[in-house]
């Protein structure tokens, strides 16, 4: 990122010699507020002459509305960005420009922080548009800078706030957007966790067990995690981890890979606890020819859960 941040400007006149070394950029000035009660942020389009102030949540710090401020600006840049190519974003938070420049990603970096440098390179890499960033000094007159602050505090200063609540719900909806995109990208682009994902669409965000109070112990839930993850103790997924010699089942002394579906659905020695398994779903579906044959499929039902832990400690006792 380039992030110029001169220390020596001072001055209206400095602050503008500066600027004259981006002719060919668009300016786009940020500013943030805050006041006892309320917290505002806005932008100001040089060309365009024009900007918009954004009130949020009062408990907000500065450093966060003038970071939401800049992120907005790429926001901007992004839908307006038609025949434009190179942008300047300027700031009067040097601790914004500064969190910017630092590399270092950890615990206590602002997650704006990143969005904001996610953002700029999704304009670069993605749309092709240049986006650089530069301090300037608060209040001594440099035009932009003063509107973008006239914006802010304008709007700090109206009635209208937005209750704590809808922050807290939209922070919600955020999270589980953001952990849905991740969930995403591991299922698609590194096929991770596809056992899951095959019988988990759309992805929930309570976990099953929510769901019923009427559930057993501690085996019950590991064993039906193990099925739900697809990673269990049989010599199918053993022997893939280098535990056993023989990833064949033991059961029935067959050349069958001792899988989940074997044992639930094939092992010769498991004949009785199947038919007890099939008279149990059978009442869950309704008909034979309903009951899905493919563990996954069985595990869409939650119904079904008793019945397969029940299955698995008559037959293998434990997977
Ligand atoms: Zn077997």
């Amino acid at each position: 990122m380039n992030i110029i941040i001169d220390h020596n400007l001072s001055s209206k006149e400095d602050v503008y010699c500066k600027l004259s070394e981006f002719t060919d950029y668009r300016f786009l000035y940020t500013d943030g507020s805050k006041t006892e009660s309320a917290v505002s942020f806005a932008i100001f389009d040089r060309l365009l002459n024009s900007g918009i102030g954004y009130k949020i949540n009062s408990n907000t710090s500065i450093f966060t509305a003038e970071a939401v401020a800049i992120l907005a600006a790429l926001k901007h840049i992004k839908l307006k960005n038609n025949g434009h190519h190179k942008w300047l974003i300027v700031s009067d938070s040097m601790s914004v420009l500064e969190s910017m420049r630092n590399n270092k990603f950890n615990a206590n970096t602002n997650y704006l922080i990143s969005l904001i440098k996610e953002s700029w390179l999704d304009l670069l890499t993605i749309h092709n548009v240049k986006v650089k960033f530069m301090w300037v000094p608060s209040h001594v007159g440099v035009l932009g800078n003063e509107r973008a602050d006239f914006l802010a505090r304008a709007i700090t200063n109206s009635s209208a706030t937005v209750p704590d609540s809808n922050i807290v719900t939209l922070l919600k909806k955020r999270s589980i957007d953001i952990w849905k995109r991740h969930w995403n990208y591991k299922v698609q682009i590194e096929n991770k966790g596809l056992w899951y994902a095959t019988y988990n669409v759309p992805i929930g965000t309570f976990p099953w067990f929510c769901k019923s109070s009427s559930y057993f112990n501690r085996k019950f839930y590991t064993t039906i995690l193990r099925l739900r993850f697809g990673h269990c103790r049989l010599n199918y997924h053993l022997f893939r981890l280098k535990i056993v010699h023989s990833p064949y089942c033991d059961h029935c002394n067959s050349q069958v890979e001792q899988s989940l579906s074997h044992i639930f659905f094939h092992c010769s020695s498991f004949g009785i606890q199947r038919l007890v398994l099939m008279d149990e779903l059978i009442e869950i579906y309704g008909s034979s020819n309903l009951v899905p044959r493919s563990i996954q499929d069985l595990l869409v039902n939650s119904l079904t859960y008793v019945p397969l832990y029940k299955f698995i400690h008559n037959s293998v006792g434990q997977i």
